[in-house]
């Protein structure tokens, strides 16, 4: 997929102010400062669509852009700096599981990983509370610069161990990414393609 067109269209943290637009929606979520921001404005072409920034946490909204006026992609708040509860659905802010459970228009959720980390358990349970939500997603590591080729496939080998022990038969469709290096970039626009022409 060529990207023509990334508007900034509204942020909001009520998924009723969502835009009503019934197009194909794409959400991207991880942990502050996993890289998302980093990561849009690769998959885009753009330097600042969304706003990196050296202060974790500082998105909280829900922000729709989009893209070749034919799909949304969607830059949802970093979870993380709350306090891990025992309770998933206290850790995440209710309209981050409102935007889950009631926007009908998404179609995949992209969880970001840092590559280079153990399997996070607020991770996994956002995984676990996406997989009983019956929501679709991928994973999309992070900042595999960081860490060089050779460690890479030794790293997803670890995340895989990690998530069959957590009860997933099997390990979801990931990318490898690095926005640095614009790695992975055909291979998720060409994953939402072929979704979207489906
Ligand atoms: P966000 O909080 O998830 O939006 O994360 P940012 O995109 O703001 O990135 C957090 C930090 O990681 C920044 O200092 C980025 O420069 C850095 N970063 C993000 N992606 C990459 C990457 O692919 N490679 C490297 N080396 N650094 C990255």
């Amino acid at each position: 997929m060529k990207i023509n067109t990334a508007e900034f269209i509204v942020s909001n943290s009520e998924v009723d102010k969502c835009p009503k637009e019934r197009l194909p929606e794409y959400a991207f979520i991880g942990r502050s400062n996993v890289g998302k921001s980093s990561l849009i404005n690769m998959l885009t072409n753009h330097k600042n669509l969304a706003k990196t920034s050296s202060k974790p946490g500082k998105t909280q909204l829900i922000n729709h852009f989009k893209i070749n006026n034919n799909w949304f992609l969607v830059d949802l708040p970093g979870y993380g700096y709350a306090r891990v509860s025992k309770k998933t659905k206290a850790v995440f802010q209710q309209f981050i599981t409102d935007y889950f459970e009631r926007r009908e228009q998404l179609i995949c959720a992209f969880v970001l990983i840092d590559i280079r980390l153990e399997a996070q358990k607020i991770d996994l349970e956002f995984m676990e509370y996406l997989g009983e939500s019956e929501i679709p997603f991928a994973i999309i590591f992070t900042k595999a610069d960081k860490i060089g080729k050779t460690k890479v496939a030794s790293h997803v080998a670890a995340y895989k161990k990690q998530m069959l022990a957590n009860n997933w038969t099997e390990m979801p469709q990931y990318f490898i990414t690095s926005s640095l290096e614009a790695t992975g970039r055909d291979a998720i626009l060409e994953y939402i393609d072929q979704i979207n022409e489906d």
